[in-house]
């Protein structure tokens, strides 16, 4: 049975269930588990023609073991993947050149990559919970993307409240609308008068006040539990076995910035999946491309791009990673990720560099670049690529060499959530899809509050479902 160790050593032998509520581990490490389940091409072969749901549950019950009974596990998935997207092959791969695909990723609830994810993880956590008899309040701060995915992904849960905090007028209109045109009486949107740091601050805040904390059971949804990358190895799988896996490998071009959903298809690799060339795509914020070129990982100040959810300072999910690249060595780990603490920077030697470039490649993704790939893609094929899905596609194009091999890029974001990078690249104003048809017409509800933790706290603890 799986059990889970944190990449830092201070937690080991964790169960599912443990990882999946904590999240974090306490050493501020992130847990992995300690081996990968294992797929043979005989199991491969067994998965193809397979709905999305059942290989969902081929994939993920190694990783879940005895926490959740397999019925329940199984309904969960049917629930999940049968009723939240748009789409019946939840992730359906489209043919934009020869040999190329564009795996589409934008058939949830937000338009996003991470509903596949998200929409698992929050009845996962509620199923949980209720076994337990605990509730949970939920936490977090949005430049935009994100806390819709979470909202939407809590809404229908009965254990979980969800306070989100947003910078007053500093998303776009369709990500506030997405967040606060939600009927539910679990979840608070809460549009701060400060900026982004400023929300992030007070929900930091938060988690440091002891007594706040315990009264309220504070949880988190972030970018790191281990539960998310399980659920986005299922569609590296579907997509290979639809080109022909086992028999036939295929390369993933993967726009990446917390290095979540690249991990997950090197962790599809490490269980038995045929993947011929990881390519990780980055934008002009392009920490991981650099540290690809030089050995060298360096924080340097985020800049605007094209492709807001890729702006990141530091790719949290690379330490998991990190981890098998240095054999699992725990204390080497700590060691490096202190110093990146303090200094903003470690380097690894010449032997990692060769092995780390065996695994993946990385290519960088300018403004320009991205919107010329943009605009010859829809002229070539009249498909319409989101600026996300564009940055993985350039690097795909970059590193192919073998046009025989399938390229698969990860399309991330629906081409609507971002209609002026769209309009300028292509001269068309994508519409949103019909199940969002109206959110200009919903109504919204949030509160205004000022950037002060003890006015924030005071909204929260009364508007708590307990
Ligand atoms: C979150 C996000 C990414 C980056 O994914 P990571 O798992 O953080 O690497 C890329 N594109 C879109 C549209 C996203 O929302």
């Amino acid at each position: 049975m799986t059990r889970y160790f944190s990449t830092r050593g201070g937690a080991s032998n964790q169960s599912f269930t443990d990882v999946l509520l904590n999240g974090l581990a306490p050493d501020g490490g992130l847990f992995i588990p300690e081996k990968w389940p294992e797929f043979s091409a005989d199991d491969i072969s067994h998965l193809s023609g397979v709905p999305y749901a059942d290989i969902a549950y081929k994939v993920i019950e190694g990783f879940v073991g005895n926490d959740i009974e397999k019925t329940t596990l199984k309904r969960i998935l049917t629930e999940v993947y049968q009723k939240e997207f748009s789409h019946a092959c939840v992730a359906p791969l489209v043919q934009i050149g020869p040999n190329a695909w564009v795996l589409e990723l934008f058939h949830g609830p937000t338009l996003a990559f991470k509903d596949y994810a998200l929409q698992l993880l929050g009845r996962l956590f509620d199923h949980v919970l209720e076994e337990r008899g605990e509730r949970v309040t939920i936490v977090g701060a949005t430049s935009g993307d994100t806390g819709s995915a979470a909202i939407e992904a809590c809404r229908h849960c009965k254990n979980i409240d969800i306070f989100i905090l947003h910078p007053e007028g500093r998303t776009s209109e369709v990500q506030r609308r997405q967040m606060t045109t939600i009927e539910a009486p679990n979840v608070h949107n809460i549009a701060l008068r400060g900026t982004f740091d400023d929300c992030q601050n007070l929900v930091k805040a938060m988690f440091n006040d002891q007594k706040f904390r315990g009264d309220m059971n504070l949880s988190a949804v972030n970018s790191i539990n281990w539960a998310r990358i399980m659920a986005q190895i299922v569609y590296y799988f579907t997509a290979a076995i639809a080109l022909g896996a086992p028999k036939r490998s295929v390369s993933f071009a993967v726009p990446t910035g917390n290095f979540g959903n690249i991990y997950a298809a090197y962790a599809a690799r490490q269980m038995g999946l045929p993947i011929k060339r990881l390519i990780i795509g980055s934008n002009r914020n392009d920490i991981l491309t650099r540290f690809f070129e030089t050995g060298a990982m360096k924080t340097e100040n985020v800049e605007p791009s094209l492709s807001p959810s890729m702006d990141i300072q530091i790719s949290s999910n690379f330490e998991r990673y990190l981890c098998d690249l240095l054999d699992r060595d725990t204390k080497s780990i700590d060691k490096l990720m202190k110093s990146f603490k303090e200094k903003g920077s470690f380097t690894l030697g010449p032997e990692f560099l060769r092995k780390m470039r065996g695994e993946f490649d990385a290519r960088r993704c300018d403004d320009k670049q991205t919107q010329a790939i943009m605009t010859a893609c829809y002229k070539e094929t009249g498909y319409i690529l989101d600026p996300h899905t564009a940055v993985g596609l350039f690097a795909g194009m970059q590193v192919r060499e073998d046009p025989s091999i399938p390229l698969v890029s990860l399309a991330c974001a629906h081409p609507a959530k971002f209609p002026d990078a769209v309009e300028k690249a292509i001269g068309i104003r994508p519409e949103l899809p019909s199940h969002l048809a109206d959110l200009y017409e919903r109504a919204e509800h949030y509160a205004v509050l000022d950037n002060d933790l003890s006015k924030v706290q005071d909204y929260v603890r009364q508007n708590v479902n307990r």
